[in-house]
């Protein structure tokens, strides 16, 4: 640990760092930051930086408010957008309490204790994001508007496609940042893009989201426009989502979902990992789709799921097997959206699959027709039940399911229940355009 502290001051040295930016992420999937001087890195990587935890949501009440950040070393990157001169780097941090054990408000420890479970099983976590997002056009006061950057569609090109430069320079500033980027295009909707970096282990890649989106906002403003992961921006046309593929390698390396002896080649693993999902799927929802906007994405029609199921092919469903195998055996988890935090929303999905290896729980047959189409009377037959329809339903589901509520220990389960419930209550009482449209003549 001293050598890879002397590295990160070495780095900071040698890249003219003048200001460091320790980050963590709250409960509710917020970045935070405090920037210090590089004067204070060797004390800020020793663990001694204080903060006042009272002010972040979630965190702690006035009375024990001192916490602690940790900076993870591994995370030293300098933002390529700052001058050289001067540069400012960030260190992605835990936080901790004033007694030395760590918070149980942080998100990165909760997923840290269900990737500890899992290597315990014989299993490291790898995890591909597919993150979408909207680029809108700014106001002349610099305010974003619903109004979407281009009219393009999936996989279009210049002189439709509008968002291209910023796209690259999204692509571009990622790669220096240490991401390897395997695919950006323009998505199906007006002015949505999708920008794909390779999977890596799951701590990683979540530190990586946070920084995704942070990066893909900042190099939109410096393009004049404004990007947002809300998930479903505009009615009528598709929503952001991000999708989760997933694999779980074991200790010695080899992809723990392959099984080039069985008719589909998923190992048994693959499938009971598959059945704890679908068992679970109701309850991690609240978590993998956060916000009251979020179910307005999960409807029939737009690419997004709605039913718990799973298929080889169909998109429709929860659960997608791409066709790869090999190393590149994975399953798709179709529901998460780029609005959740990332170290719950992957902490959640990883426990409900390894429950489903420990339980051996057998998925359903997959289901390789479009759920869309069935009539109600079909997928009941089916056995297929919906994501839950709302903020409340998923909340409800959340509470009831006690492997679930595991994942986020008391602190953060009792935080993030009472404000998502306060966030559907005003959503609740708010009269929206759509009733004065509907209401106002008619009665
Ligand atoms: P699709 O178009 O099939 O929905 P993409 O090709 O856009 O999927 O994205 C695939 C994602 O899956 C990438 O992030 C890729 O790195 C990731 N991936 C590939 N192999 C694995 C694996 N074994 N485990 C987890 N993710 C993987
Ligand atoms: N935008 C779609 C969604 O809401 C997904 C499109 C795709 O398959 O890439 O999930
Ligand atoms: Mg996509
Ligand atoms: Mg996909």
């Amino acid at each position: 640990d001293v050598a890879v502290k002397k590295e990160v001051l070495d780095k900071a040295r040698e890249l003219g760092v003048k200001f460091v930016r320790l980050q963590f992420t709250d409960i509710f999937g917020t970045l935070k930051n405090v920037a210090i001087t590089v004067e204070q890195l060797e004390k800020a990587l020793d663990g001694e930086l204080m903060f006042d935890g009272s002010s972040i949501h979630g965190f702690t009440r006035i009375e024990e408010s001192d916490m602690y950040l940790r900076p993870d070393p591994n995370t030293f990157t300098v933002f390529p957008w700052r001058p050289r001169e001067g540069a400012v780097a960030r260190l992605i941090c835990d936080v901790y309490n004033p007694d030395g054990t760590p918070f149980e408000g942080c998100p990165r420890y909760a997923l840290k204790r269900v990737l500890a479970e899992a290597k315990e099983m014989g299993y490291t976590m790898n995890v591909g994001p597919e993150c979408e997002f909207f680029l809108f056009n700014v106001d002349k006061d610099g305010k974003p508007t619903t109004e979407t950057h281009d009219q393009a569609g999936y996989f279009d090109m210049t002189p439709v496609d509008l968002g291209e430069n910023a796209r690259r320079d999204m692509v571009l500033t990622l790669e220096d940042m240490g991401f390897e980027i395997e695919a950006s295009h323009h998505e199906v909707a007006p002015g949505q893009h999708e920008i794909d970096f390779k999977y890596s282990d799951a701590l990683d890649v979540a530190d990586k989201i946070m920084t995704f989106k942070f990066v893909v906002r900042t190099i939109a403003q410096r393009h004049g426009l404004h990007a947002t992961f809300m998930p479903k921006p505009i009615f009528g046309i598709n929503g952001s989502g991000m999708h989760m593929n997933q694999s779980l390698f074991t200790l010695d390396g080899k992809n723990a979902f392959y099984d080039p002896s069985t008719p589909d080649q998923l190992s048994e693993t693959a499938k009971y990992y598959i059945g704890g999902l679908i068992k679970h799927a109701r309850s991690f929802a609240a978590l993998t789709n956060s916000s009251v906007n979020s179910y307005k994405r999960l409807v029939p029609g737009y690419e997004a799921p709605c039913y718990v199921a799973w298929s080889g092919r169909n998109r429709s469903p929860l659960i997608r097997i791409p066709a790869k195998r090999g190393m590149s055996t994975r399953i798709e988890l179709r529901n998460p959206d780029p609005a959740c935090n990332p170290y719950l929303a992957i902490a959640a999905a990883l426990k409900a699959g390894l429950d489903g290896i420990k339980n051996k729980i057998t998925p359903p047959p997959p289901t390789d027709r479009n759920i869309y189409t069935m009539t109600a009377a079909e997928r009941e037959e089916l056995g297929i039940a919906s994501l839950p329809a709302s903020l409340r339903e998923a909340l409800m589901e959340l509470k009831s399911n006690p492997v679930i509520c595991s994942v986020l220990g008391e602190h953060i389960l009792e935080r993030f229940i009472e404000a998502k419930t306060k966030e559907w209550d005003e959503f609740r009482v708010t009269v929206h355009d759509w009733e004065v449209k509907k209401y106002l003549t008619l009665y």
